[in-house]
């Protein structure tokens, strides 16, 4: 029986929840939040870890580590996705938990924050094997998950597919048709129509209004996207859309330049042949995938990974606006460079909301019955993305602090009152 140990974060990595709380501190200090609320709101509500011994297709027993934290249920039941990465850890996910409590406060969605993971590279099993595994954590997960207490979703690394696999196994172990208790499901099994490009779609209606702000036409505004996955592919597809010029894409396994404009759909299209690889793309210049960030935009689209623009390379940054796809994209310290660069940075926990916005939706129609058409979605998600761009403008502007810092206040803002609200013991 072979064994797969649980990882810690390495001294020398940036503890993201470590990240979390310097933010939270000094949108707090900002703000005048209570320390009271902000004592509650640094504990994590709850935390489950779970070792999955699942069999092999060579016939053979891996352990594998489940993490599940569910950091608030002040504003409604928790709600975050599960991520299947070789780096999740303890601490990874307590972060995302809470980004997920701000994330939803900012969107001003009914929902607490939580987050999940299993510790793999879904690229190294086969689809038997992600199956049993996801099926193994979905029972482990049984008294946590619930339509009414902590709602999954897809993140880095699983999409519908594993979702209807968790959905099917829960239901099994709970014996009834639940299907709000998971979302980001395939449509056919409860899902909602604009679910999938639901994140960069927020991507997109962020970039465009902080364009607006800016003065800066779309028409003749450059991008470059970091990361081809959900949420880069769609972001990337929906800026073109909008007249965008794309000049740049990468991903783990090569980037890619064209000042003349990248042939999005192409690039989709050739992902879907290659294994999802860019690498191979004849669409632009091959360049160094670390030179992608640092290469000449207007708005450059982090959509990969946490931890990207650090304090080495945020002064190299072209991009007069950053639209943070992905979650953590920036360290702390780079916060304070890209702020003196005076480069405008719509963070995390606004950017991305998009995904769980139509979450909600999806939530909202699988509780009703009642399933709404795309353009209904997309028009509602629009509106929600827009008012909540709007209060975090007009509150970095009353605040006289940045976008990030902006977010984070006015989540802070109604989450305080959840937490006053729903009292202590
Ligand atoms: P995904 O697994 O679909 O795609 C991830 C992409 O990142 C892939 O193209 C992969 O090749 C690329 N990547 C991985 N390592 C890289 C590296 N070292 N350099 C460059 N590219 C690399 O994941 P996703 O769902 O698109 O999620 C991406 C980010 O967005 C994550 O931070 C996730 O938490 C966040 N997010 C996702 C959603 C959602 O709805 N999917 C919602 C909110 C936030």
């Amino acid at each position: 029986m072979s064994t797969q140990t649980v990882n810690a974060p390495q001294a020398h990595q940036v503890s993201m929840f470590e990240a979390v709380l310097a933010r939270l501190d000094e949108a707090a200090r900002i703000m005048n939040l209570s320390p009271e609320v902000a004592l509650v709101l640094k504990n994590p509500q709850k935390q489950v870890k779970v070792s999955l011994p699942v069999m092999m297709d060579s016939g053979k027993i891996q352990v594998f580590a489940g993490y599940r934290t569910v950091h608030s249920t002040h504003l409604g039941p928790s709600k975050g996705g599960i991520r299947y990465a070789m780096d999740v850890n303890a601490d990874e996910v307590m972060a995302l938990a809470a980004w997920m409590s701000f994330k939803c406060a900012v969107a001003n969605l009914p929902f607490g924050g939580a987050k999940g993971g299993i510790k793999l590279d879904p690229r190294k099993h086969s689809i038997g094997e992600l199956e049993r595994i996801s099926r193994a954590y979905a029972v482990a997960m049984k008294d946590v998950f619930g339509v009414n207490k902590d709602i999954p979703a897809p993140d880095m690394g699983t999409s519908g597919r594993e979702m209807a696999w968790i959905l099917d196994e829960f239901n099994k172990n709970t014996g009834e048709d639940s299907p709000g208790v998971i979302t980001g499901k395939p449509v056919a099994v409860g899902g909602s129509l604009g679910r999938d490009a639901a994140t960069g779609r927020g991507v997109m209606v962020n970039t465009l209004a902080a364009l607006m702000k800016m003065n800066l036409n779309p028409k003749q505004v450059t991008a470059v996207v970091q990361g081809f996955g959900n949420v880069g592919s769609h972001a990337a597809r929906l800026l073109a859309e909008k007249g965008i010029k794309i000049v740049g894409i990468g991903d783990h396994s090569a980037a890619y330049y064209n000042e003349k404009g990248i042939d999005i759909a192409a690039a989709i299209d050739f992902v879907a042949k290659n294994d999802r690889n860019l690498k191979g793309f004849t669409g632009g210049t091959e360049i160094d995938k670390d030179e992608l960030l640092m290469s000449k935009c207007d708005v450059l689209v982090p959509a990969a990974l946490q931890n990207v623009i650090t304090l080495e390379n945020a002064g190299k940054i072209q991009a007069k606006l950053i639209v943070e796809g992905a979650n953590g994209p920036t360290v702390p310290e780079a916060d304070a460079i890209l702020n003196e660069k005076k480069i405008i940075c719509i963070p995390d926990i606004l950017a991305n909301a998009g995904g769980v916005t139509v979450s909600y939706f999806e939530w909202v129609q699988n509780k009703a019955g009642y399933y709404w058409n795309e353009e209904e979605v997309n028009a509602r998600h629009d509106y929600k993305m827009e008012i909540a761009f709007e209060a975090v403008w007009n509150n970095s502007k009353k605040f006289n602090t940045s976008m990030r810092l902006a977010a984070y206040i006015t989540a802070l803002t109604k989450l305080e009152q959840g937490v006053i609200l729903k009292g202590a013991y």
